[in-house]
């Protein structure tokens, strides 16, 4: 079709096309040294270890599929890890104290996604323990949420919505936990006293129209038992979202399969997860993914920024990009908690701001979460965006592009 009404000018609309196209090779370039679950170099590494641990434990590749074999094997010590990989004297030592203090448990599908000669692989980091947990700083629950707590399990933070916590379990204990406080020494669902009584609380608010079923990890519990809750909870006819919490699309993919992913979607229930690396998002991963959007499931992440993990431009943009592929919406970058014993995973606001402006403009919004500080003492999220963004000026406003291009709008404009 052409345009005989109006006036291109090809000349600078080529001119401005190449000038983009010298920032999107720039930023294919930097991308490229991010690692992610489908490279060779990934598929490579967990076949290998794949291979180990069921040579190990003497399994079928049916065992490894089976998400309650992959449970019942959980790399829980610091003894199993030496199987696999040659500790020093000092690692094994450390793991061995920090486990003392904060148990650790590791799927074996997680573990083999370990690059162990890499000592930032940001899958170590979030799944084995580091003597550095084990420094001062940070609060047990700087999120007060024992102080949100009106009834049974359910922390409320927010006029018309909260959050019922049916587990302390989770497939991974990951390192950067904010509610590492509930993990303790053992997994535990909650009663269901407890459970019958946060019900109660929402039948009797009307205020509340959303409730998020978290854990742990809510999909440790089983079909029969999630499918009671979600159907207590669809004829309470002021509830008109259900969502849950789960991170097993990154720690234990087995868990979707058909059987869950219809029962999610015969509740409409809307599932946030949280990939942090790009690493994780695995063959494995997309099939979970596949099947819960097949089944009309809408899935959201929530990733936390993570110093070493993901504290770089081309990783959270890359990652998200990964994540937009594949179907699942990027909905939150997490400023990390001030929790005991994760203050080497802290990262500097400036530094998440650099982030965000890094993205703008260099992808698409479906590829930008909101970055959000989560104020202490549970008073809820703060989201936060570049300061040079927009400024008042007198009379209007100045705006500042992704290029850092300004231009200033007028209130009488
Ligand atoms: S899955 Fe979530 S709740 Fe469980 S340990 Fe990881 S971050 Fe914590």
């Amino acid at each position: 079709m052409r345009y005989d009404n109006i006036n291109i000018n090809r000349e600078k609309s080529l001119i401005r096309s190449d000038d983009l196209d010298k920032i999107a090779i720039d930023d294919i370039e930097h991308k490229s040294k991010v690692r992610i679950g489908f490279s060779e170099f990934s598929i490579n590494l967990y076949n290998n270890t794949k291979n180990k641990i069921l040579k190990e434990l003497n399994a079928s590749e049916e065992d490894w599929n089976n998400y309650k074999w992959q449970l019942k094997n959980r790399i829980s010590s610091v003894d199993e890890i030496s199987n696999y990989i040659d500790l020093t004297r000092e690692e094994y030592e450390n793991i061995k104290n920090v486990s003392e203090e904060y148990r650790f448990a590791i799927t074996p599908y997680y573990f083999s996604l370990t690059d162990f000669d890499n000592p930032n692989c940001p899958i170590k980091l979030q799944s084995f323990p580091d003597i550095r947990e084990l420094e001062d700083g940070g609060q047990l629950d700087p999120m007060n949420e024992e102080q949100s707590n009106p009834s049974g399990r359910i922390t409320r933070r927010y006029p018309n919505k909260l959050i019922i916590n049916v587990t302390n379990a989770c497939p991974m204990y990951c390192r950067h936990c904010q509610r590492r406080r509930l993990i303790g020494k053992f997994d535990k669902n909650t009663s269901r006293e407890d459970i019958n009584e946060s019900i109660e609380f929402i039948k009797n608010n009307k205020t509340l129209r959303e409730v998020l079923i978290t854990g742990g990890d809510a999909l440790l519990l089983s079909n029969n038992h999630l499918e009671r809750i979600f159907n207590e909870l669809s004829q309470i006819s002021h509830v008109e979202v259900i969502r849950i919490g789960t991170r097993v699309l990154a720690t234990l993919p087995f868990r979707i399969d058909d059987e869950l992913a219809s029962l999610l979607g015969k509740y409409k229930v809307q599932l946030s997860t949280q990939f942090n690396h790009a690493s994780e998002i695995t063959l494995e991963a997309v099939q979970a993914i596949d099947l819960l959007v097949d089944h009309g499931v809408l899935v959201r992440n929530q990733m936390v920024l993570l110093h070493n993990v993901n504290d770089d431009m081309y990783c959270i943009q890359k990652t998200n990009e990964e994540l937009q592929k594949y179907r699942v919406i990027p909905y939150y970058l997490f400023h990390p908690k001030d929790v005991k014993g994760i203050g080497h995973f802290q990262v500097d606001i400036d530094k998440g701001l650099e982030i965000m402006k890094h993205l703008e403009g260099r992808t698409s919004g479906m590829c930008k979460p909101t970055y959000v500080y989560n104020s202490p003492g549970g008073l809820g999220k703060v989201p936060l965006v570049p300061l040079q963004n927009i400024e008042p000026v007198e009379n209007g406003y100045k705006f500042t592009t992704w290029e850092n291009r300004i231009f200033t709008k007028n209130f009488d404009d």
